[in-house]
């Protein structure tokens, strides 16, 4: 008998293999995002078949093959069953597998993505903070556990911490005396943003996980962050996710 480890995790993606396999991925706090093959899982009344649909969460017992994992078992947690009800949620739920499967590697634990994504899908359960809101907290967050974060507490440049007249250029704030010794910022960083949009941005990056989704913002801070984030995001991660072509 081959030994088998048991790694905690999330299907992200799932596609049928031969007649009746299934190969998926599964972000694990363990060793990443990881490829594994279910044997049988597609056969009617396979102990395999839950535990391998997208989204699940739970703990997978695995052996290691020479070029993926196998799975043995698995024990659901959570399924997030709801979440593919709503076509608004299960874009959006699809687009969150879709960036955590683009960032996350083989081999590198994932215990922040992890968690990242699960309260995530929670928050849009719950149904209590709009799905465009929770689409920006997730997006920074992940970015932020990158170690593509933001410098939100004080002036990237000068250091200054008060500078509350800010804009925002390559990394974060720039505070008003740095931002008129540089003439050519207006033109490439048209951003300034309101105080409680960097206060938002601040509060995104340093919150504890449990407290990331319980807060609403106004329309204004909302059209913000959405402007902002964009521009953001197709500066560090200039990829084309699929999923987003759903999402109005
Ligand atoms: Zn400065």
């Amino acid at each position: 008998m081959r030994e088998t480890i048991t790694l905690t995790g999330m299907v992200l993606v799932s596609s049928p293999v031969k007649e009746y396999d299934k190969r998926i991925e599964i972000l694990t706090r363990e060793c990443g995002r990881i490829p594994a093959f279910a044997q049988g899982a597609r056969k009617q009344n396979s102990a395999l078949s839950a535990c391998t649909v997208p989204f699940t969460f739970g703990s997978f017992e695995v052996y290691e093959g020479r070029n993926a994992y196998s799975v043995k078992s698995g024990t659901i947690e959570n399924y997030f069953g709801s979440l593919t009800d709503n076509y608004d949620s299960l874009c959006y739920a699809s687009y969150f597998t879709e960036v955590a499967r683009y960032i996350t590697r083989e081999n590198v634990r994932a215990d922040a993505e992890l968690l990242l994504l699960y309260i995530t899908f929670k928050a849009l359960q719950a149904g209590l903070v709009p799905t465009k809101l929770i689409r920006r907290i997730f997006e920074l967050r992940i970015m932020s556990e990158q170690g593509e974060g933001l410098g939100l507490f004080s002036c990237i440049r000068c250091g200054n911490a008060d500078a509350f007249d800010v804009y925002i250029s390559e990394g974060g704030l720039i505070c008003k005396d740095c931002a008129k010794k540089d003439s050519e910022l207006k033109k490439r960083h048209p951003f300034r943003l309101s105080y409680d949009t960097k206060y938002t941005l601040q509060y995104i990056m340093s919150s504890k996980p449990q407290k990331l989704y319980n807060f609403n913002v106004s329309d204004q801070v909302m059209a913000e962050l959405d402007k902002f984030m964009t521009v953001y995001l197709a500066r560090y991660i200039p990829h084309h996710f699929n999923s987003l072509d759903f999402l109005s």
